[in-house]
């Protein structure tokens, strides 16, 4: 994944949430997908019916907010010629907010990360996310390869999709010499055919896997301990090796071995993408333990080094939730910041009436703008040609980095000269 990938799945995701919270009052949020074949003018006729249907509803209230926000989707797709390579999404209806009457005509546009295969229209009370909750899912592709003494099998995990790519047996004698044959002749025989067996995996395990232009990782699996003696012998080339990230035991073999790891997989992909941040953590930890320059954390120095190209990864946590707020003096015109935790946010909004301007003395400042740190860094990463990652709190590592480091920190290209 690019890392320009990341950023703005990551915005996406964040929509998803915001979106996935909004309630309407009653059955009056519209979602509506529209796949890139589709004709505009065609989606304009459906909404036309819509807006006729609409017109039996029984509530008053009701009825004119679905039918405001179909005019308002009408209005939004006049804005296109053309649906996007990908399709479009629009959301658009009255959220509530305190107590009736405060209702808000909200309409949102996406572009989804994945084709639309589908044209859907909905008027309900929730915004209908499951197909872009699906677009986000992990789509990787994971290799599998289980084996024992007797046969293995080599399949592909993308999404939840498995496929087969070959199937091997090993004709490797059973453990049993025939009658008459020297123990170690048959000890001989047996490891060169174990050893031709290894091969044949290995060799087609190489070709194909290396095919696979985002493969992420093998995960090894089998009953017994054949797949050690795999692992550990000379078969996989070095960049298989490298990636694999589990080794597991299964009861079968087959296809039904396969499905055994798919089941465990959801848990284990999790697991991959933790190592992955404890990874990216330790790395920084390590810069600056060694005190080699190349570490930078808050936000200041952060920003600072953002601003001056320096920043390779910028490392983020998850669960930041601090905001931005700029303030304005309505009578010297001085501007000043301040960072707070969202949940100071009123207290800090009732002292502000008593707070002195830095510049003037009068206490006439008010809130220009309020941004979650967390966007507003996103957007810098996003504008700049930065690694970014975003840090969960399942790791010890992710917590370190909230808690020691105030969730901001960052990997750099080169020792700023300061
Ligand atoms: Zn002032």
């Amino acid at each position: 994944m690019s890392s320009t990938d990341s950023v703005s799945r990551f915005k996406l995701k964040r929509t998803l949430e915001t979106l996935a919270s909004k309630e309407g009052r009653g059955t009056e949020l519209i979602s509506l997908y529209v796949p890139p074949d589709r004709r505009i003018h065609e989606v304009m006729t459906n909404l036309r019916e819509e807006y006729g249907t609409a017109s039996n509803i029984k509530s008053r209230v009701t009825r004119k907010n679905v039918q405001e926000a179909i005019e308002k989707v009408q209005q939004r797709l006049k804005l296109f010629k053309t649906p996007p390579p990908k399709g479009l999404v629009i959301f658009c209806g009255a959220i509530p907010y305190g107590a009736p009457g405060n209702e808000k005509m909200e309409i949102y546009t996406l572009e989804p990360p994945e084709k639309i295969n589908v044209y859907f229209y909905r008027c309900d009370s929730r915004f209908h996310l499951e197909p872009l909750f699906d677009m986000m899912r992990e789509k990787s592709t994971y290799a599998l390869l289980i084996l024992d003494s007797a046969e293995a099998i080599l399949a592909t995990l993308r999404g939840q999709r498995m496929s087969i790519l070959k199937e091997f047996t090993s004709g490797i004698p059973g453990k049993h010499r025939a009658g008459g044959q020297s123990a170690r002749r048959f000890e001989r025989i047996r490891e060169a055919a174990v050893n031709d067996y290894f091969k044949r995996i290995a060799r087609h395990t190489n070709d194909m896997l290396g095919q696979i232009p985002d493969l992420r990782g093998l995960i090894l699996g089998g009953p017994g301990p054949t797949k050690y003696d795999f692992a550990e012998g000379d078969y996989l080339n070095y960049m298989l090796k490298q990636k694999v990230i589990a080794t597991l035991d299964t009861s079968y073999v087959s296809e039904e071995g396969v499905k055994e790891i798919v089941v465990r997989s959801q848990d284990l992909l999790k697991g991959v993408r933790y190592m992955e941040e404890k990874k990216i953590v330790q790395k920084f930890l390590y810069e600056l333990g060694h005190e080699t320059g190349l570490a930078s954390y808050g936000e200041t120095q952060v920003r600072r080094h953002l601003n001056a190209g320096l920043v390779d990864t910028l490392l983020l946590a998850e669960k930041l939730d601090r905001l931005h707020v700029l303030m304005k003096c309505k009578t010297c015109g001085d501007t000043e910041d301040a960072l707070l935790a969202r949940s100071a946010f009123t207290k800090f909004e009732q002292e502000l009436l008593s707070r002195q301007c830095k510049k003037c003395g009068n206490t006439t400042l008010v809130i220009e703008s309020t941004q979650s740190l967390l966007d507003e860094f996103v957007e810098i990463a996003e504008k700049s040609s930065v690694n970014l990652e975003v840090i969960s709190t399942e790791t010890e590592e992710g917590i370190m980095l909230l808690e020691s480091f105030g969730g901001i920190a960052a990997i750099l290209r080169y020792r700023p000269s300061s």
